[in-house]
């Protein structure tokens, strides 16, 4: 991989027309030390987040020795780059052929569930391979409520009446058991995983049985652009979220309890800029090289604004408008699709025009690892850059709306 000193530099020395990721091992490392030293159990990266072999490279070199998986495909990209690294695998929703090559093939011992008929799949798999249940830890999966870009208990989780089941059948047939919940992407509500901790309290004080675990899931908010137009969110940054859970771990009764997080976003957002390029201004509007259908679904559902850092190309001499004054421009994807439409503006000088390159940041999750071939189109150029996003002279645009902003 070529390495630049920003993505900057590498915009003006490769002048790519594809778009070009910029990977950060420093920043993805530094992201990575500072959850685990923050949070008070194991760290288990949740796979699905970012599973490129650099990252998770990276990410065990750092020290992350446990994954969160979900499929085979997830299984093997975890033991071809880390292969002592343990794996949780807690997809509640399994195939049984699933559920038998995680357990025969790759040693998995921790499974999640919300359901009995999950428990009768994998306890036939475990008679036929002739497991002993007391090696097998289950997670039932709570339902939560909360606010997030993304609610994932309208899909998965027990309700806690259900829950109580769960974890006694688990326990009689001799499986240990542990509560787990996820409470959506990108929280924004700190009262989130507060709520989620009473709910599993009033889970096991009716469950009566040993907990194995308890595994708070994901959701930590990254750090993204902000839209000036819109109020600022209130939303505290991870320092402040993790005191909260520990006080409400330990006010909830969990401290002595083996605790379990699954973080993405909040691991690998930093660690992955994006250069795109402006291939045609019309008034407002930008047509760019990537699209909700490559590296932008996730801004586009989870109406996420995008830090931009505008690169000018030296090579236009003339331009109109006033570089000082930043303005929204509506971004159009690369494919033909008429939806591939960004849900929220980029913030940037008003000179930006045809040919220039915009520098996405905080790009790291959810975006390679969602993107499709759709029309063609399949970004797959990696650099490696060694100034964070953030570092150094204020980033152009980005920095204007922060000011803009307060
Ligand atoms: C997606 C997912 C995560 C990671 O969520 P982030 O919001 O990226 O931290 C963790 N656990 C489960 C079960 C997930 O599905």
């Amino acid at each position: 991989m070529q390495l630049f000193e920003t993505a900057t530099d590498a915009a003006l020395t490769l002048r790519p027309d594809v778009p070009v990721y910029c990977f950060r091992p420093q920043v993805l490392k530094a992201d990575a030390t500072a959850f685990m030293a923050a949070f008070p159990g194991e760290t288990a990266y949740a796979v699905k987040t970012n599973g490129e072999p650099m990252v998770l490279e990276a990410l065990a070199a750092a020290g992350v020795k446990v994954f969160d998986v979900a499929s085979p495909g997830e299984f093997e990209a975890v033991r071809t780059v880390a292969p002592k690294a343990g794996m949780l695998y807690m997809h509640p929703i399994k195939a049984q052929s699933d559920i038998r090559l995680a357990f025969e093939t790759y040693g998995i011992r921790v499974l999640a569930l919300d359901h009995e008929d999950e428990v009768a799949k994998i306890l036939r798999v475990v008679r036929a391979l002739d497991l002993d249940p007391g090696t097998i830890t289950l997670f039932v999966r709570l339902q939560t409520k909360g606010h997030a870009a993304y609610e994932l208990s309208k899909k998965f989780g027990a309700a806690p009446a259900h829950a109580v089941e769960l974890l006694q059948r688990c326990h009689r047939i001799g499986f240990k058991v542990g509560i787990c919940f996820h409470v959506g992407s990108q929280i924004e509500d700190p009262e989130t995983y507060e709520r989620a901790l009473a709910s599993a309290n009033w889970v096991r004080s009716r469950a009566g049985v040993p907990l194995a675990g308890l595994d708070v899931g994901g959701g930590f908010p990254a750090e993204y652009g902000h839209d000036p137009r819109r109020r600022k969110p209130v939303m505290p940054g991870l320092p402040e979220i993790m005191s909260r859970l520990r006080e409400d771990i330990d006010a909830w009764g969990f401290s002595d309890v083996p605790l379990v997080a699954e973080p993405g976003r909040v691991v690998v957002a930093r660690a992955f800029s994006l250069i795109v390029r402006v291939l045609l201004r019309k008034g407002r509007r930008l047509y760019i090289n990537d699209g909700i259908w490559a590296s932008l679904s996730d801004s586009w559902t989870g109406k996420i604004t995008l830090p931009a850092r505008f690169i000018p190309d030296p090579a236009r001499t003339r331009r109109n408008g006033n570089p000082e004054t930043i303005g929204a421009f509506r971004v159009c994807g690369a494919t033909c699709d008429s939806v591939d439409i960004l849900s929220r503006p980029f913030w940037l000088p008003e000179t930006v025009d045809t040919g220039d390159w915009i520098e996405i940041g905080h790009i790291g999750a959810y975006s390679l690892s969602l993107r499709t071939r759709f029309n063609g189109f399949y970004p797959d150029t990696f650099v490696e850059v060694r100034r964070g996003f953030d570092e150094g002279t204020a980033a152009e645009g980005y920095a204007s709306l922060e000011t803009m902003a307060d």
